[in-house]
């Protein structure tokens, strides 16, 4: 059985990164890493997200491996807090990231789902629904969205951040976590979520959040969020609590080996050199097939659409033919995709002989179902 179902990067990506040694445990501000203290990231990694995610230093809580487990802990602390109340509704853009809606699901929150278009989920439907006071968040992959590939346009940015929000504790969860991902072309520029809120007077609304995994190393990764005060103050609160000091040490690393975002964005152009020939023979037997399907300039997937009520059936018969793809129905709220049609395909992992083996079954389904 050949395994499609994630999006993890190739061996040959996370060799890219070495054994990023360290050269001395001491930080900028005299802290030696090797020891307690530090509980929302050295200095010089504030710098860097800062720099990553466009924002200033103190708008940054560094976390530790996952960006995913900073996002549960933020639901768990606003549900625990009761600013958040198990029943309440979130909004969900789909096709989107199974595990975000897992996070919802886990925490008993109702998800509403909003559909994607090409500039970033529709904005009618969006304002709309956030006029209920029971809706008190909504998740966003801005740049390079998991699974189409589509990047928000600055009008829909902006109307997010303008748009009228019953609930006061409403926030954008601003899943930024393919910012500098790009194989074509340049690196996507979008109108900053924190600035455009705060011009609306809505600060405490967004909160973003980005990582390492898919440039250094997934698991052995630095993540950050980042936000104004108003909406960071609860996090730091329970932090405070939870931690009396993070992997400063590997904090240390991923500073000393990327050093700017020019040296982020040298070592992406290594990642896409290796992602783009699977991105295009991919599209290119897609497309030989006649399949409906996004052709994205970054990120980690494809969108396949395959005609009304048949996605599921694609899925089996790839895998009776020995290949798995991430479940049908996955990339929707609750696992039901309304019209059996999304597949998300994951390229990354595979070699190019097995990525060409799962396109040739795939495709070959995909030719049988629209007869
Ligand atoms: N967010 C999105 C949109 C993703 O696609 C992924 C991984 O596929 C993650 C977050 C996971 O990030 P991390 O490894 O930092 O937990």
């Amino acid at each position: 059985m050949i395994d499609a179902t994630r999006g993890k990067p190739h061996e040959t990506q996370v060799e890219l990164c070495g054994d990023m040694q360290l050269s001395t445990y001491i930080s900028e501000n005299g802290t030696d890493v090797r020891n307690y203290g530090g509980n929302d990231g050295l200095p010089e990694m504030k710098r860097l997200f800062a720099q990553l995610l466009d924002v200033a230093p103190q708008n940054i809580i560094v976390g530790g491996n996952s960006s995913l487990n900073m996002m549960f802990d933020c639901v768990a602390t606003l549900v625990m807090k009761g600013i958040w109340k198990p029943g309440q509704k979130f909004l969900c853009p789909a096709p989107g990231y199974d595990r975000h809606f897992a996070i919802c699901e886990y925490f008993d929150l109702k998800m509403l789902t909003i559909p994607m278009t090409p500039s970033g989920p529709d904005m009618d439907i969006t304002e709309e629904l956030a006029k209920d006071p029971d809706v008190v968040g909504m998740w966003n992959v801005p740049v390079f969205s998991n699974p189409q590939g589509y990047v928000y346009s600055n009008d829909t940015i902006k109307r997010l951040a303008k748009m009228p929000a019953a609930n006061p504790a409403f926030k954008l969860m601003w899943d930024n976590a393919y910012p500098v991902h790009q194989f074509n072309g340049a690196s996507p520029v979008i109108a900053n979520i924190l600035a455009e809120c705060a011009a609306c007077g809505h600060e405490s609304r967004p909160i973003m959040f980005t990582s390492f995994s898919k440039i250094s190393i997934p698991g052995a990764a630095v993540v950050c969020m980042a936000g104004y005060e108003s909406a960071l103050a609860v996090f730091r609160e329970r932090i405070a609590v939870q931690t009396i000091g993070p992997d400063k040490i590997n904090q240390l690393k991923h500073v000393q080996f990327f050093k700017d975002l020019n040296g982020i964005a040298a070592h992406m152009e290594k990642h896409a050199d290796i992602l783009r020939p699977k991105f295009e023979l991919a599209c290119q037997m897609l497309e030989a097939a006649g399949a409906n399907f996004t052709r994205p300039n970054g990120g980690y997937f494809i969108s396949v659409e395959t005609p009304p009520g048949c996605a599921k059936k694609v899925w089996q018969m790839c895998k009776d033919a020995g290949v798995l793809l991430t479940q049908a129905g996955a990339t929707f709220p609750y696992g039901m995709d309304p019209s059996d049609t999304n597949l998300r395909l994951a390229p990354t992992y595979l070699t190019m002989d097995e990525l060409r083996r799962v396109m040739e079954v795939l495709c070959a389904s995909i030719k049988t179902v629209n007869g």
